[in-house]
């Protein structure tokens, strides 16, 4: 069998998804040609290419409103391409962040070499809720706390903070455009395109393999970029050319279009996320009663996807991995900011895998507890 991986991103990717790339590998469909080879103007990567569109469409429910695009630079590049595009939207030329994690707060730093950007709210400092102390980027500052300028061109938010473990989705219309980073957990549940105007992500988490961005855009966004802006970053230039401006990570967009017919085999995004809620469910479950292990997120922003948790003793940290390595559990290192363990549960991983974890940390504390 082989191990399950808790990769953070690139992440584990379904078997079936890799069997399948594996046997089209030098021959897709009888063209005699593989995907690698394939011009990206020619008819079979066209049929791959609005397959991969359309099948995004309806696992999302994207409303005809919205362009899709197939970018490249991955989501740290949308860090300046998001305001090169939008901060020209208002006369202002601002911007409000959110700050709730690493990710964001790379955003909003990056975003201020670009215009008039402010913080909207900030995590990154301990506070009180519920009569339980939280440090740090351990819990997301309700909306209605955030300042947003009325005079603002959007607000960006990160839907799942990869490092710290800290999610949330619940969004209020704001009266400015909603821009959401949702790079670790987009596919795992819905998304309410009546209070987000645009969606990102980076692929390698929970959409294929790195190389590709996905950009979900409200049309009536496009066409605001500043004069500086590289015209393959310009979303309005994208869109115009169905994001073949210049030539697009072909392989990657192919593999996303494989890991997007797979989780229609799943029931969808609403079938994956019933499997995510009980994955996340039954691990948070076990860290909760134990004394050996931790969470320490505030509960109500949990994440479904990334689960950092920490060792009582962080002396046994590496022999927990070691072990954990020879028991056939990889990468569940957790990042150094936070320390300690992640285990990240992307779609591709099933129950069976949140299971095998958990015997194994019984075990550990067994001997080592
Ligand atoms: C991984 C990640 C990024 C960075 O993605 P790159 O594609 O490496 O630039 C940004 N935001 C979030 C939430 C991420 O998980």
């Amino acid at each position: 069998m082989r191990p399950w991986n808790f990769s953070a991103g690139p992440s584990a990717l379904p078997l079936a998804v890799l069997e399948q790339a594996a046997a089209e590998m030098t021959d897709w469909h009888g063209s005699g040609m593989s995907v690698m080879e394939m011009s990206h103007r020619g008819a079979e990567f066209m049929q791959i290419r609005d397959e991969a569109e359309q099948d995004l469409r309806d696992l999302l429910k994207v409303p005809d409103e919205f362009a899709v695009l197939f970018m490249q630079g991955g989501a740290q590049a949308q860090n300046a391409i998001v305001p090169m595009n939008l901060l020209g939207l208002a006369e202002a030329g601002q911007a409000d962040y959110v700050v709730s994690g690493s990710w964001s707060k790379k955003s909003f730093q990056e975003a201020q070499r670009y215009g008039d950007v402010a913080l909207a709210a900030n995590s990154d400092q301990a506070t009180r809720i519920n009569g339980q102390e939280q440090a740090a980027l351990t819990w997301f500052p309700e909306p209605s706390t955030w300042t947003i300028r009325p005079t603002a061109s959007y607000v960006h938010v990160c839907a799942n903070e990869t490092i710290g473990g800290v999610e949330f989705n619940d969004w209020k219309a704001l009266g400015v455009p909603l821009v959401v980073d949702a790079s670790s957990n987009i596919f795992s549940r819905p998304i309410d395109f009546n209070t987000v105007d645009m969606v990102y992500a980076g692929a390698q988490k929970n959409a294929g393999p790195a190389g590709l961005t996905l950009v979900i855009i409200r049309k009536t966004l496009l066409g605001a970029a500043s004069d500086q802006c590289p015209s393959a970053f310009n979303y309005e230039i994208v869109a115009k050319h169905d994001s073949m401006f210049n030539t697009p990570p072909t392989y990657a967009i192919y593999m996303a279009g494989l890991m997007f017919k797979w989780l229609k085999t799943q029931g969808g995004v609403e079938g994956i996320e019933k499997a995510n809620i009980a994955k996340a469910q039954l691990f948070y479950d076990y860290l909760d009663n134990s004394t050996f292990y931790r969470n320490t997120v505030e509960k109500s922003v949990r994440s479904r996807m990334n689960i950092p948790f920490l060792l009582a003793n962080p002396d046994l940290d590496k022999q927990f991995l070691t072990e954990a390595g020879q028991a056939g559990l990889l990468q569940l290192k957790g990042h150094k900011s936070v320390g300690g363990m992640r285990a990240s549960i992307y779609n591709a991983l099933p129950l069976e895998a949140v299971q095998a974890l958990i015997a194994f940390m019984q075990d550990f504390e067994v001997r080592h507890g």
